[in-house]
């Protein structure tokens, strides 16, 4: 897989384990976010109930399962983990609520994925706690109120704006997910050298940081690679050269940009003089889907000021340019 592809791989899942931090103050970064869920953490805990539900939105790998994790710990429930796309009867998410425990947290990923009828058991159960269920069928069928344990739904999301309105009016407290600053990413990078028993030199965690796209599973991803290559090369130390050569190796640039964030530039840049471009008209000319250049690309190009969005299409500017060497 391409160093740059930021949905879990089987490589992350078994290293990601060990590098998760479990509590708010070992969590770096989004700084905001913490400080509002500690506010909410010890209310709710003052109040003997349950958290208020909490939507996270923001690309991939910026740390919204860690979070849900933490959540559970500070307030010493379980978390249940389930995805959107995993439900797919009512039936099925009514008993995933029913086999809650007073308390828990719910964290369903990829939530705006949950089908339509999915969907409707949520409201009631997250508004009143409670689940409508049929019983009997035809002229005798009725519906009973089943209640619930109260409990906290976590959900996660690349776009908020994927959610139906009344799904995302249901959460207490929406957040979006910041890419990470350069320091931000120093720190957990050497944080998961210390737990990978890895020498990494201040200037090789530097530039490790500088080319991991703001993003923290990148980070630990290229930590590891970074790790093999600078053990059979380099007596097991990663110092800046090593750092520099092994990413010019995955051909991951000084930006942290790949093949494709560098394609979908040179793209705008050549083939349509520099944009306006549709998002459509994008991916079909780069062999990308739509929705992962928006979900998972482009933010990062946007934030690094490599493009603009304009009503009419995508743009490329003049660090672009710069960067590419046009
Ligand atoms: P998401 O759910 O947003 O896709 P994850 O929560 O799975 O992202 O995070 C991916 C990995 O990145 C985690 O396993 C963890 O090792 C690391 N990580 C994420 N956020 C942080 C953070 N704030 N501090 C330290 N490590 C983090």
């Amino acid at each position: 897989p391409r160093v740059i592809e930021t949905n879990l791989t089987e490589e992350d899942k078994k290293i990601e384990k060990t590098l998760r931090p479990q509590c708010l103050d070992d969590y770096i970064g989004q700084e905001k976010a913490k400080s509002i869920l500690k506010i909410y953490i010890e209310a709710a805990k003052q109040r003997h109930d349950s958290l208020d539900h909490v939507l996270f939105y923001g690309p991939p790998g910026l740390g919204k399962t860690t979070l849900a994790g933490i959540i559970a710990n500070e307030m010493g429930v379980n978390m249940k983990v389930t995805s959107g796309p995993a439900i797919e009867k009512p039936g099925e998410m009514a008993a995933i609520l029913n086999n809650l425990q007073e308390g828990d947290l719910l964290f369903v990923d990829e939530i705006h994925r949950l089908n339509r009828q999915v969907e409707e058991v949520l409201y009631p159960a997250m508004e009143d706690f409670a689940i409508d269920i049929m019983i009997g069928k035809g002229s005798t069928a009725r519906s009973v109120r089943l209640d619930l344990p109260h409990f906290t739904l976590v959900g996660a999301t690349t776009r908020a704006g994927l959610l139906t309105a009344p799904l995302r009016d249901r959460f207490g407290m929406i957040h979006h997910m910041e890419f990470y600053t350069e320091d931000e990413l120093k720190l957990i990078i050497k944080q998961s050298a210390k737990v990978l028993n890895v020498k990494i030199e201040d200037a090789g965690a530097t530039e490790l940081a500088r080319r991991s796209r703001g993003t923290p599973r990148l980070a630990n991803r290229i930590l590891k690679r970074v790790r093999d290559f600078a053990q059979v090369k380099y007596n097991g130390v990663i110092t800046e050269t090593v750092a520099h050569t092994a990413l010019d190796l995955m051909d991951v640039d000084t930006l942290g940009l790949d093949r494709v964030d560098r394609n979908i530039l040179v793209t705008i840049i050549e083939k349509f003089g520099g944009g306006p471009v549709g998002l459509d008209t994008l991916a079909a000319s780069i062999g990308e889907d739509a929705g992962t250049i928006e979900d998972v690309y482009e933010p990062y190009l946007l934030m690094k000021g490599l493009i603009d969005r304009t009503p009419r299409g995508r743009v490329a500017t003049q660090i672009a340019y710069t960067h590419l060497g046009l």
